[in-house]
């Protein structure tokens, strides 16, 4: 079914957009069109355009549109065209426009396709009090000015009348269009939006007409855009009749749910793609895992660097069904692509978090660096989100205190019982060995495993749980809930630091 469109003689080379309207912070369901139509058009040497559909200026934002530039640069994704690279077609950001829309939509007015409408606003108004409670709740204008006398409406126009630029909708027949995912989809004409506003008063254009003029004037062949838009669709191909142009070829994408199987929203956890970047997540893991909503290349393959998915996507790939946003995949994810990313890269990326945090100096001193390096390769193995760095080394610059004392006791356990594990503990550190140098990785390792043999066999001569030793001496050293694995911690504090700090829970324990 899919494949009678004019993808295959795809001669004309492909150009697509991304066309976002920046009126909030980039959604990630929003970067998900984005990158679709980036790897679509690297697969196909095509053209992948920036358009900012800025019209609705209220609601549009500065802030809105720097975010969207920056989600872009960080992702690592750079348009062949768009505002700043011109290919031709700009300017690229459709209040920088206006004059063409106007001039489209009076050229449908000569034509025959589109008429001014004069009524007012306390004339709609009354006409939407009318129909409320009517069958269906929507409003529909009642065609008041379509067949009014060119004539009579240019002098009108003239004498400085107010007035809209409405499409004249076919009341008969149908609409159809061709979607490459979905097969045809269409919809009576008598059921389109009777008329809508093409021109505004103030001589803004509204989303559609710009959206088409737009696609038709910068050579669009694909548009790729989510599934919300399909009722949009009908009007377009109108539109294209209209002015006489053929429509692109449309490919409308799964949309991205929760596990609910309600549309992705705040409810279900970050959206914004500033928040995921600000709390730690990797461009690459999210790039990756975003690239797997709604499209995969067979049943197993799960990575794919950028450079791959420009050559590996394909709209074959496509479901049709909605994509669920997995959160702790994503943070799957994100935890491999730590572990693959390059050492000096990566630490690069911590230290500033760290800084950031008030843990090391910026820069750091020689000492904190080597404090940082000895613990590097442990928390390497650990980190879900870059931004875990700080809760998990903290404990090795700063004396965390003793945190929630109360935390310390483990389940179904008392204070006195709590002091009773620890003692043994501080017993067994103070009979230990001294750690050996980080970078002996070897001798490090055996350190770790000689202290946990230790602790499970006096966990078993004290009928203990092995958690109900650890516990406690994990929050005494580390304060945190995120924290390196207990030997390795103890070992880059020293051991003496350790149980000092034991000592300290152990009376705060006992004064309880
Ligand atoms: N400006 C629209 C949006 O914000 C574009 C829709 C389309 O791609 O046609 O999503
Ligand atoms: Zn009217």
């Amino acid at each position: 079914m899919w494949f009678d469109s004019n993808l295959e003689n795809a001669s004309m080379s492909v150009r697509v957009r991304y066309a976002p309207s920046p009126t909030g912070l980039q959604h990630i369901g929003s970067v998900r069109t984005a990158l679709f139509n980036y790897f679509f058009a690297k697969s196909q040497k095509g053209q992948f355009l920036l358009r900012v559909e800025d019209t609705d200026q209220e609601r549009s934002t500065s802030d809105a549109l720097d975010d969207l530039y920056a989600t872009l640069e960080w992702l690592g994704v750079s348009y062949d065209e768009g505002p700043g690279k011109d290919g031709g077609c700009g300017p690229y950001v459709q209040s920088e426009r206006e004059h063409l829309y106007k001039e489209k939509a009076t050229e449908l007015v000569n034509a025959g396709k589109a008429y001014p409408c004069f009524c007012t606003s306390e004339r709609l108004d009354a006409l939407r009090e009318e129909q409320k409670g009517k069958k269906g709740s929507t409003f529909g204008y009642d065609r008041h000015c379509r067949d009014l006398d060119p004539a009579e409406a240019q002098k009108r126009i003239a004498a400085g009348e107010p007035y809209v630029i409405r499409l004249k909708v076919p009341m008969e027949g149908k609409t159809e269009f061709n979607d490459i995912l979905l097969g045809k989809t269409g919809r009576k004409n008598k059921d389109i939006n009777p008329d809508p506003v093409m021109l505004k008063t103030d001589g803004f254009p509204t989303y559609h007409l710009a959206n088409v003029v737009d696609d038709h004037m910068m050579g669009i062949t694909h548009i790729m855009r989510a599934q919300e838009w399909i009722p949009s669709g009908p009007l377009h191909v109108l539109l294209y009749e209209a002015f006489g142009w053929e429509p692109p070829t449309y490919c409308h994408l799964p949309m991205v749910m929760g596990k609910d199987g309600q549309k992705l929203s705040k409810r279900h956890g970050s959206t914004a793609v500033r928040d995921f970047r600000q709390a730690g997540y990797l461009p690459e893991a999210l790039m990756n895992y975003v690239s797997l909503l709604g499209w995969s290349f067979d049943d197993s393959r799960e990575f794919f660097s950028k450079e791959e998915l420009c050559e590996l996507f394909s709209l074959e790939k496509i479901n049709t069904s909605p994509a669920v946003f997995d959160y702790k995949k994503l943070d799957w994810f994100n935890g491999q692509y730590i572990r693959r990313k390059d050492p000096e890269e990566l630490k690069a990326l911590l230290l500033p978090l760290l800084a950031q945090d008030g843990i090391v100096t910026n820069p750091p001193t020689e000492n904190e660096l080597a404090i940082f390096d000895g613990a590097f390769p442990i928390i390497r193995e650990r980190l879900k989100l870059l931004n875990d760095v700080s809760p998990m080394l903290r404990f090795l610059f700063q004396d965390p205190g003793t945190g929630n004392v109360e935390d310390a006791i483990p389940k179904k356990m008392d204070a006195v019982g709590t002091v009773a594990t620890l003692e043994a503990g501080i017993a067994l550190l103070e009979q230990a060995p001294s750690a050996p140098e980080v970078t002996d990785e070897e001798a490090c390792a055996r350190w770790d495993e000689e202290r946990d043999a230790q602790f499970r066999s006096r966990a078993e001569d004290g009928e203990w749980k092995i958690g109900a030793m650890l516990q406690p001496l994990r929050l005494a050293v580390t304060a945190s809930k995120v924290s390196p694995p207990l030997f390795p911690a103890i070992r880059l504090l020293g051991l003496e630091e350790a149980i000092r700090r034991a000592k300290r829970l152990v009376e705060a324990l006992s004064s309880l």
